[in-house]
């Protein structure tokens, strides 16, 4: 392996809730320019392992490395700025505000977060430049033509998109997606796969947690399975596919 091209590792971490140990001892690395899943059973671990990579929860104990540097235990707002963008297993939009407002604030979360938060003022100038990302991050997931609509109109589906826009617009290197396919309708799912391939084409990294194993299989590059918190297994989709712990811990549960 070109250690070069790892952009994410994460090593040995680990998360206890009191008594129970919700990640354990998980390894992995995530490679530049590849889509990377995390799947699991419903309660094995992969919302708080996301939590952990973007700084929302503290690692119990263990490592996460981001473009070569340690960030374990970084605020999440560092890491946006860092280039870390997410989004989670529940929609997170304001309904009242137009599609467009939604997404500046992605644009504003990377410029005004961390270090910069306490230098910058906005200026009318800059509102421009962040309207002008936020409409091509519209752009780019299908959406541009209903900037000025209500968010809370859009369906599940659009609504996902929009939140995909709205952490593009904060210009990450990496994308981490918590369950970006769950409750989508058929299309709809072939919608997202399309664009995150076509984000993958670009030159995008994305990290996705996904309980639907059909979806992530014709898609994603690598696969880790966690189950109760543990690493059971990783490797290419077809190898996932074939190996019988996996099956296992999907059927057997
Ligand atoms: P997944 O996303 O794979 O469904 P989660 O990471 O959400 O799993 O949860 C893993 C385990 O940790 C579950 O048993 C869950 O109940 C527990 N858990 C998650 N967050 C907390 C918390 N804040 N306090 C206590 N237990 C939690
Ligand atoms: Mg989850």
């Amino acid at each position: 392996h070109n250690d070069d091209a790892v952009i994410l590792s994460v090593d040995g971490l680990e998360k206890r809730f009191g008594g129970l140990v919700a990640v354990k001892d998980l390894s992995f690395d995530v490679h530049r320019g590849t889509i990377h899943a995390l799947i699991g059973p419903n309660g094995a671990g992969k919302s708080t392992t996301f939590d952990m990579i973007s700084g929302l929860q503290s690692p119990t104990s263990g490592t996460v490395q981001f473009n070569g540097t340690v960030v374990t235990h970084t605020p999440a707002r560092n890491m946006i700025a860092r280039g870390m963008a997410r989004t989670f297993q529940h929609v997170r939009i304001r309904p009242q505000m137009t599609l467009l407002d939604n997404v500046m604030q992605g644009a504003h979360w990377r410029l005004t977060s961390g270090f910069w938060a306490g230098i910058l003022r906005l200026d009318r100038a800059e509102e421009a430049a962040y309207r002008k990302t936020a409409l091509l991050a519209l752009k780019a997931v299908g959406l541009a033509d209903q900037a000025l609509v209500e968010a809370g109109t859009l369906s599940l589906g659009q609504q996902r998109q929009l939140e995909i826009a709205r952490a593009l617009a904060a210009d990450p290197e990496i994308l981490l997606l918590d369950e970006p396919a769950a409750g989508l309708r058929t299309g709809e799912k072939a919608e997202l796969a399309a664009l995150l391939s076509r984000l993958r084409e670009a030159g995008m990294t994305i990290l996705l947690v996904e309980h639907d194993m059909d979806f992530v299989m014709g898609l994603v590059d690598r696969i880790v399975v966690l189950d109760f918190g543990q690493h059971l297994a990783e490797g290419l989709p077809d190898e996932i596919r074939q190996n019988s712990k996996v099956q296992e811990a999907y059927l057997g549960g």
